[in-house]
């Protein structure tokens, strides 16, 4: 921004910010998952849905990548780089990562849309499980990122609303957030959470079960990118109907040599399935702890899966088998968090009261 435009926007803001001003500065919904982060900007939707990584030299601390280009680097990179995923858990490990990756987003969406005109207010969704410290410092590194204002919701209230539920009615919801690093499990009504539970099954965990598999079952060492790749290639939660096949590439533990194995959806079934049983089992021990007069609702409208892992196939069936509840997947499940943040942001007053209170 030039001289003159640093100067023409002071005055409006001394003048009377218009309203197109107004919106300008209320746009940005963020969803800081483990594995990914998106970023929804109001009246343009998603402009932003990168990895949760970042690049950095060790030495000289300087960034070198972030979000897609720093991911490919994981696994790979020589000892002077370290590929570092700031979140862990849904909840930041690293503050000052977390705030340079913020900053990144921010900016390029500056660049993007808002060319740099006010400092943005902002939406975080964050894991129910987050201490307050926690979430002090989601606050303070979007805030340090550049943020104007900052609120934050809970990541099941978001992903309700993202999945179009009527949240604000006196209907039960069930939610369940299947991410990279966590699990939200949610039973919502009258847009509060009634019951909940956060485990530390997700997506992660059928990675590093499948890289497990791979050693002591197929005597092949492999990386997590590579089980992440087979997983989402030929995961399943049941049976399918049709085999699925494909290769899986490392090293052998025998001779030490890379090799590539042929192998079936029967194979990533048996690797997953012991994290299945229990993600499958704690989801129903929360719906047993439900308010019996949510269960009407509940039955009606189904437990709603969002978060990538709600892309496992059979996902929907293995929990349908288990509790007896028909299952829904969220459209575009990867999604709704963030599309949830940004309606809450674009209706601000209407769903105030779901916001955590700081
Ligand atoms: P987070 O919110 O924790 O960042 P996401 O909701 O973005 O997590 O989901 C990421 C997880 O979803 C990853 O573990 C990824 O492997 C998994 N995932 C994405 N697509 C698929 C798929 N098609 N099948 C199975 N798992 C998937
Ligand atoms: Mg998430």
């Amino acid at each position: 921004m030039d001289k003159f435009s640093i100067k023409n926007f002071n005055l409006l803001k001394i003048l009377k910010k218009p309203q197109w001003l107004e919106n300008f500065s209320s746009i940005i919904g963020i969803d800081l998952g483990t594995v990914n982060s998106l970023v929804y900007v109001s009246g343009k939707g998603i402009v932003i849905n990168e990895p949760s990584v970042v690049a950095v030299n060790k030495k000289t601390g300087k960034i070198l990548a972030v979000g897609r280009g720093a991911k490919k680097m994981i696994g790979k990179t020589p000892p002077n780089i370290l590929a570092i995923e700031p979140l862990v858990d849904g909840v930041i490990s690293d503050f000052e990562i977390t705030e340079q990756m913020v900053k990144y987003f921010i900016d390029k969406v500056s660049d993007q849309v808002i060319r740099s005109l006010s400092r943005p207010r902002v939406v975080v969704a964050i894991p129910m499980s987050a201490t307050l410290v926690e979430q002090k410092s989601a606050r303070d590194a979007v805030k340090n990122a550049g943020a104007g204002e900052v609120y934050l919701i809970y990541e099941p209230v978001a992903a309700t609303i993202g999945a179009r539920l009527p949240i604000k009615r006196a209907t039960g919801h069930f939610v369940v957030d299947i991410g990279g690093g966590t699990t939200e499990i949610a039973a919502i009504s009258l847009g509060g959470i009634v019951t909940q539970k956060s485990i530390r099954i997700a997506g992660n965990r059928f990675n590093k079960d499948i890289v497990q598999f791979a050693r002591e079952k197929l005597n092949l060492l492999i990386g997590e990118p590579s089980a992440e790749r087979i997983k989402i290639a030929l995961g399943s939660a049941i049976k399918l109907e049709d085999r699925l096949e494909g290769f899986l590439r490392g090293r052998d533990l025998i001779d030490g040599l890379p090799r590539e194995i042929l192998i079936s959806d029967e194979h990533i079934r048996r690797a997953i399935k012991k994290s299945i049983d229990s993600l499958v089992g704690t989801i129903r021990t929360v719906i047993e702890e439900v308010p019996p007069e949510l269960l009407p609702d509940i039955m009606k409208q189904g437990i709603v899966l969002t978060g990538g892992g709600a892309l496992l196939r059979g996902i929907d069936g293995a929990i349908e088998n288990s509790i007896q509840v028909k299952v829904k997947i969220a459209e575009d499940p990867l999604t709704a968090v963030v599309r949830g943040a940004g309606k809450i942001l674009e209706n601000l007053e209407e769903y105030k009261e779901l916001l955590i209170e700081s």
